[in-house]
């Protein structure tokens, strides 16, 4: 099941499982909309990977109780500074490369 994280880690912005403004990599980090916009341009400063938007988990029970309260969000906040030296060294070798080719 996937770890819904309840913050950016880059702003520490309150994500709550139902929000439509959280982005995750692969490897679950998660960061706000604004951030993987305006600060990490879609570029994990970690591996260099995509953001995808993260799916919500529903509160109700739909089917089979695959529902918020059986499966419940993480409240372990993570946040991670990214400083525009680290974003850089990074990105430059990648941001022109199509995602699938990274
Ligand atoms: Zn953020």
């Amino acid at each position: 099941m996937l770890e819904l994280r309840p913050n950016s880690e880059c702003c520490d912005k309150d994500l709550p499982p139902n929000s439509t403004e959280a982005w995750i990599y692969s490897s679950e980090r998660t960061r706000c909309a604004n951030c993987v916009e305006t600060r990490l341009f879609d570029l994990c400063p970690n591996c260099g990977g995509g953001f995808e938007p993260r799916p919500i988990r529903p509160r109700l029970d739909h089917r089979s109780g695959y529902r918020l309260k059986n499966y419940p969000a993480s409240n372990r906040r993570i946040t991670q500074e990214i400083s525009s030296e680290q974003r850089g060294a990074i990105a430059s070798p990648l941001k022109q490369l199509p995602l699938n080719k990274r």
